[in-house]
């Protein structure tokens, strides 16, 4: 047990007013590890305060490159208790070990100092808009960014929102989930331990319909960067339009992965493969839809079930598992039901399907599970799931394989498998999706904007232009008429 953990607003560790606290459970043991703070509507009110004096204080009139000096601070200190923080994400998560302290943690970290970079190197320019004076533009932060993260990369997701907001010098109020706060309050911790003036980063556990619904609602918050459902990101919307606040949304994905019969096929195996089990398909772009052409679907399918089917769920702090815990009980029963609704609607089950136990008798495991014979009108083809369930689905040709993609609510993502370099092309640009991975699936970089088209929502996470949802530009007419 890690013992009982408070909100940090405004540089200091308090209790939920009211006192109320909410328990965090590893999916893996079904375990209680820790009891965290549940904020309160007050709660909220006070991070926002906080954050405001941190604007009209020293946060706010800090030169930037100062400003980049606390992140990559902070990012020094992540570095040095990297291994720490990676045991808390699997634990919180259910996630490999592997995963979190070689792809996730590492990434969170690389992000902050990539933002710490921009920090100085943001700025406005001179427009000559008359003969006797001009016109110039500054890049203002917004003020107080609210961040509401989910479960599923609850560390790297919270840090594509935290660090631009930083770096472009507003105050951040992270919200991560209720399932996953523990690596947000490590980020808390840090922050406070390398000196981190107050009230720039608050830290507020609780729940979504309470602290979250709060922040969404407060007059104080200029601007929500949200990652989560759908359902809930249309919610958000609605709210904010009350204060016309700025969002970006991250939402969520039904990502088609089509193959094509001229692609290194065993490549693609492994890459539809990653596409769906990486992070126990958990993943907003996972690559759910699997399209492939007829002429090579059966052997494919064969292919991948083969490899499917030797993939075991295990102790997510165990190095060598590559298939941890589904993240809750919950989620296990949404899975498992659209599983049964697969199996109900015609699909045939080639791997998986069903609840996975790891010798423990514990835990929320689930076996990777193809469907194969999925029409595009079922269910499983069409709604997201976020676990590991792949739905395979056929086309005839490359307009099939176009239309068939874009059939969907969403635009995440979508992966593209051909060695013809004029094919690959061509879909990639007919896909609406906010990310083509053309033969290779799931790869992220700090440096390469990230988000959707469609209803998985808008705005950019990573990159420089994410930046641009973190600040306002004013202009200034300078005349200079005698
Ligand atoms: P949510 O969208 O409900 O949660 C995401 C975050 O939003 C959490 O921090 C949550 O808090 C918070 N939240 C919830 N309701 C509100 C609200 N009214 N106002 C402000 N914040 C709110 O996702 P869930 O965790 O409930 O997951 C449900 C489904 O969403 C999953 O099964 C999956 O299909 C999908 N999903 C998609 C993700 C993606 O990246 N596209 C990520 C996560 C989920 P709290 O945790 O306290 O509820």
């Amino acid at each position: 047990m890690l013992g009982r953990k408070q909100l940090l607003i405004g540089g200091e560790w308090r209790d939920a007013d009211g006192g109320k606290t909410q328990p965090v459970v590893n999916p893996a043991t079904e375990e209680t590890i820790a009891e965290v703070a549940s904020a309160s509507s007050a709660d909220v009110d006070a991070a926002v305060a906080a954050a405001r004096a941190a604007l009209d204080g020293a946060w706010g009139k800090m030169p930037a490159r100062e400003r980049g000096r606390w992140m990559h601070k902070i990012a020094a200190r992540m570095l040095e208790r990297i291994d720490e923080i990676s045991k808390l994400e699997t634990m919180h998560n259910g996630k490999p070990i592997t995963e979190s302290r070689h792809v996730e943690v590492p990434m969170a970290i690389e992000c902050l100092q990539y933002y710490a970079g921009w920090a100085d190197k943001i700025h406005g320019e001179t427009i000559p808009v008359k003969a006797n004076g001009f016109v110039y533009t500054l890049r203002e932060p917004l003020g107080v960014v609210a961040a509401i993260v989910p479960w599923n990369f609850p560390l790297l997701i919270a840090m594509w929102k935290v660090a631009p907001a930083l770096a472009m010098g507003n105050a951040v109020i992270l919200k991560p989930a209720s399932q996953t706060p523990l690596t947000a309050l490590m980020l808390g911790e840090i922050a406070v331990e390398v000196g981190l003036p107050a009230g720039v980063l608050n830290i507020i556990t609780g729940s979504g319909g309470t602290a979250g619904q709060a922040l969404v609602e407060h007059a104080g918050v200029n601007k929500i960067a949200f990652t989560g459902d759908t359902s809930t990101g249309k919610g958000i919307m609605r709210t904010a339009a009350e204060t016309l606040k700025h969002i970006t949304l991250e939402l969520g994905g039904k990502s088609p992965n089509i193959v094509f019969p001229d692609a290194d096929l065993d490549a693609a195996v492994r890459g539809a493969s990653v596409g769906i089990f990486y992070g126990k398909g958990e993943v907003c772009a996972a690559g759910s839809r699997l399209l492939v052409d007829k002429s090579i679907k059966d052997a494919f399918i064969a292919k991948l079930a083969e490899r499917t089917k030797k993939m075991v769920a295990g102790d997510p702090l165990d190095p060598k598992t590559r298939l941890g815990a589904i993240s809750s009980k919950s989620q296990l029963e949404r899975v498992l039901h659209y599983v049964e609704i697969g199996k109900k609607e015609g699909a045939s089950l080639v791997a998986g399907g069903s609840r996975a136990d790891i010798g423990t008798g514990k835990g929320y495991f689930m076996q990777p599970t193809v469907f194969g014979d999925v029409t595009p009108d079922m269910t499983i083809a069409r709604e997201e799931i976020f676990g590991p369930v792949l739905a395979a689905i056929d086309f005839a040709d490359v307009d099939e394989a176009i239309a068939r993609a874009n059939d969907s609510i969403y635009g995440l993502a979508a992966g593209v498998w051909t060695r013809d370099i004029k094919k690959a092309h061509y879909v990639a640009s007919k896909l609406q999706a906010g990310t083509v991975w053309v033969n290779t699936y799931n790869l992220y970089d700090t440096s390469a904007p990230f988000g959707g088209y469609k209803q998985s929502g808008f705005g950019r996470e990573m990159s420089r232009y994410a930046l641009d949802y973190y600040t306002q530009v004013k202009t200034v007419w300078v005349d200079l008429t005698q």
